[in-house]
Parts: structure tokens; C-alpha cells; sequence
């Protein structure tokens, strides 16, 4: 039996996957949560874990009611997420949101085991390290967002070097008909409504003001590692194409499919093999027309700052996440307005580029943690 781990699994990708995982034969290894620990305990018991783990040390002694005369044993903190991710394991899934995902996926791809990557922060902030962890582990990095996911099938038996663009596709978020004025005025919960996709708090924002799509900009840099220029994107309200090819011979593959997350996760489960997953089939007779537009960068001025994290490199990933993170909390805590998250972004970026800290050539931990720190104290300097 094949053992898995999944770490962030009682969040929206983590359950997704354990719907997978509850379908199969599988061996649990290790389940990791945040604050719900009802949750957490609960799939841990149904699931036969070994071990569960939350990530706040308060809420140890609540897991450990919760799994009392299970089996499962209950671990809390950092450290505790550190040593789940060096249990054995063929298969692991980093699902963990934010920067708090980067190093349970570290310590994972050092076992050489088979890291599948929703957590796209690790990629913006530390590409880099974690590709040439994968390298040196001889471990296999799969992509997990569903844009990623689409591109590395359509290139399944490709040469790279036929390849002339890749573009992602983004549906423009909750708020892209808003008039652009009134976009100052959106509150978290308009903003972290979607049309398409059912998805955790924070990503949901980040899709309205696009700061996902200029993740997933970069996450294509450093995954595919194709030079900026290569990689593009494009609005498609419906979500039914998530990424498209470009190959020199003028053809364009397209991956289509319902926008649900268990196709992209499904893929990485079963991967090499293509295997069963219970989303709905699309009906394109149903959906007639599949639309697209440019994203206007006045609306969008996140796809900017993607381009000049691509261009730049080195901390430049992770000052952009750390600051997008700080800026989403103060925008979470109606400290700043929506419109002001992508300017004071920028305003973190400008001042550590002067201070000269966003240059290195390689990426270690504790650069890419120093560098996290200090842009979101900055961040909340500034806001
Ligand atoms: P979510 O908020 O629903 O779940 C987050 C998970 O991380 C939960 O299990 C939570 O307990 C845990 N967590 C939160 N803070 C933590 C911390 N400090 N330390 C350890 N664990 C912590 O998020 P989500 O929407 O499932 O997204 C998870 C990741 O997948 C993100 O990186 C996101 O960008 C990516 N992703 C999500 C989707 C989607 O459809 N939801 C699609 C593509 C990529
Ligand atoms: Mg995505």
C-alpha cells in the first residue's frame, strides 16, 4: 500500500485530497492542521493515521482529547510539522497555506519522496532551493494548482524546446466586473467570493486583485523554468481552460476541464498512471462559448509586479510573497482598502531593492526566512 501524508489537510485543497485518498487504499502516515481540531482528529481516526499534527502548540492537549484511545498519536508545533514530514512516505502533499508551507516541503523532498506541491508560496519564495533539493534527493516535485497541473500534462512526451509560450488562464476574480472606482470599496467578503472555484479565504481574495495569478506567473518561472517572456496570461471567465501551449509549429494545447481542485490533485495521486476521479465531465454543448480577454494592468496591478519579480529573481520571490501576505492580513484586518494592497507591495519591494537586499545568486532557508521577516515588518511599516 502506497503512504501518504498530507500536510494542510483540513484546508480546501487538504480535503479535497483526503476525499481522494478515503476512495483508495492507502496508507496514512501523517495528517497536519491549524486550529481545527475537530476536523483534524476526526480524519485522522476514519483514516487510520499515525500521527496528527497541528501547527499551534496551544492546541496540543485539544488533540489530545480528541484522539484519546485511537491510536493516533498528537503532535503540535513546528517542529512536530518538521519531523511528520521525515516519516516515510512514497507520496506527500504540501497544501499548507503561506509561507508556513516551505519547510514541512523541504524536509519532505530530502527523503526523495514524491512532493505534491499546492502550496505555490514555497515556489515564489524559494524556487530555486526547492527544485535543486528535488535534484540532489532524486525527488519528484508535482504541480498541484490546476493552471500548473494543466501545463504539465499538455506537455506529457514534449520537447521543451518546442515549446514557444505557456499561458495561464485566470477567471479575473469576484470583483472583475466591478466598476475600476469602485474597487476601493470592497470589503474581504465581496472580495473573497468566487465565481468559479470553491477555495480557502485567502486565495479567493488574492484571485479578485489577481496577486494569485501573479503567483502562479512566477510559479510557472521557477517550475517549468522558462524565461519570463515565455509565460503569459489571459481572463477566461468560465474556468473551463486552465492553461494552454504554444508550440512552434503554431499548435496551441488547451486543458479544459470542470474547475474543480480533485482533477489537479487526482492527477498528481495517480501520476505516472492516469486513474478514476469523481469530478463532473464538461459538456461543451452546455457551455457554447468559452470567452477571453487581455487583463487590463490598471485593474490588475499585480500582474506587474509579477513581471519584475520574474525579471529579478534572487529574494525578490520572497519579499513579493511575504509582502502580499502582510498586506492581505492588513486588508483582512480593515487596516488598508483593497486598491492599496498591490501599491504597498510595491512600496516593500522599492525599499529593499535601495537597501540592496533582494540580490542573491543562491537561495538559502535562512536567507529566504530573513528576508519573509523583514518584509512584512516592513509592510506593516509602511501600510
Ligand atoms: P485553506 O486556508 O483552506 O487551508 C490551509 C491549511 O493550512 C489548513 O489545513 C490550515 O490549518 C493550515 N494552516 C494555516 N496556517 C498554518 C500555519 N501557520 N502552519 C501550518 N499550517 C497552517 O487553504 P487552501 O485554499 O486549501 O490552500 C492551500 C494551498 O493550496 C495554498 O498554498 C493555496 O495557494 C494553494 N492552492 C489552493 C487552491 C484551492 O482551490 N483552494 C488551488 C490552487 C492552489
Ligand atoms: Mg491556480
Amino acid at each position: 500500500m502506497r503512504r501518504v501524508s498530507v500536510f494542510g489537510a483540513t484546508g480546501s485543497i487538504g480535503q479535497s485530497t483526503l476525499d481522494l485518498i478515503g476512495r483508495g487504499a492507502y496508507d496514512v502516515v501523517a495528517l497536519s492542521g491549524g486550529s481545527n481540531i475537530g476536523q483534524l482528529a476526526r480524519d485522522a481516526i476514519r483514516l487510520r493515521a499515525d500521527v496528527a499534527v497541528t501547527a499551534f502548540d496551544d492546541k496540543l492537549s485539544d488533540l489530545r482529547d480528541a484522539l484519546a484511545g485511537s491510536g493516533v498519536a498528537a503532535a503540535a508545533g513546528k517542529t512536530a510539522l518538521e519531523e511528520a514530514a521525515d516519516r516515510p512516505a512514497d507520496w506527500i502533499m504540501s497544501a499548507i497555506v503561506g509561507a508556513a508551507g516551505l519547510t514541512p516541503g523541504l524536509r519532505a523532498l530530502r527523503h526523495g519522496t514524491t512532493l505534491a506541491l499546492a502550496n505555490k508560496e514555497s515556489l515564489v519564495c524559494a524556487g530555486p532551493l526547492l527544485m535543486a533539493e528535488a535534484r540532489r534527493h532524486g525527488a519528484t516535485i508535482l504541480p498541484v494548482d490546476s493552471e500548473h497541473s494543466a501545463v504539465f500534462q499538455t506537455l506529457v512526451g514534449e520537447d521543451m524546446a518546442a515549446v514557444e509560450k505557456v499561458i495561464i488562464t485566470g477567471s479575473g476574480g469576484g470583483l472583475r466586473d466591478w466598476p475600476l472606482a469602485r474597487l476601493a470599496e470592497a470589503t474581504p467578503e465581496q472580495a473573497g467570493k468566487h465565481p468559479n472555484w470553491d477555495m480557502g479565504q485567502r486565495i479567493t481574495i488574492d484571485s479578485a486583485s489577481m496577486m494569485n495569478k501573479a503567483m502562479e506567473l512566477i510559479e510557472t518561472k521557477e517550475f517549468f523554468g522558462l524565461p519570463p517572456e515565455m509565460i503569459d496570461t489571459i481572463i477566461h471567465p468560465q474556468s473551463l481552460i486552465h492553461a494552454l501551449v504554444q508550440f512552434n509549429d503554431g499548435a496551441l494545447m488547451a486543458h479544459l476541464g470542470t474547475p474543480d481542485m480533485r482533477h489537479a490533485i487526482g492527477y498528481a495521486l495517480n501520476w505516472p498512471d492516469r486513474g478514476p476521479v469523481p469530478v463532473e465531465r464538461l459538456d461543451l454543448a452546455k457551455v457554447a462559448q468559452l470567452d477571453f480577454h487581455a487583463p487590463d494592468p490598471a485593474r490588475y496591478p499585480a500582474l506587474d509586479l509579477a513581471r519584475r519579480v520574474m525579471g529579478q529573481g534572487g529574494l525578490s520571490g520572497a519579499a513579493f510573497n511575504a509582502a502580499k501576505e502582510a498586506a492581505l492580513d492588513l486588508f483582512l484586518a480593515r487596516a488598508i482598502r483593497f486598491t492599496d494592497m498591490a501599491p504597498l507591495v510595491a512600496r516593500v519591494l522599492d525599499q529593499m531593492d535601495a537597501d540592496n537586499r533582494l540580490e542573491a545568486d543562491t537561495l538559502s532557508l535562512d536567507m529566504v526566512q530573513d528576508t519573509d521577516t523583514r518584509a512584512r515588518q516592513i509592510a506593516r511599516d509602511l501600510a
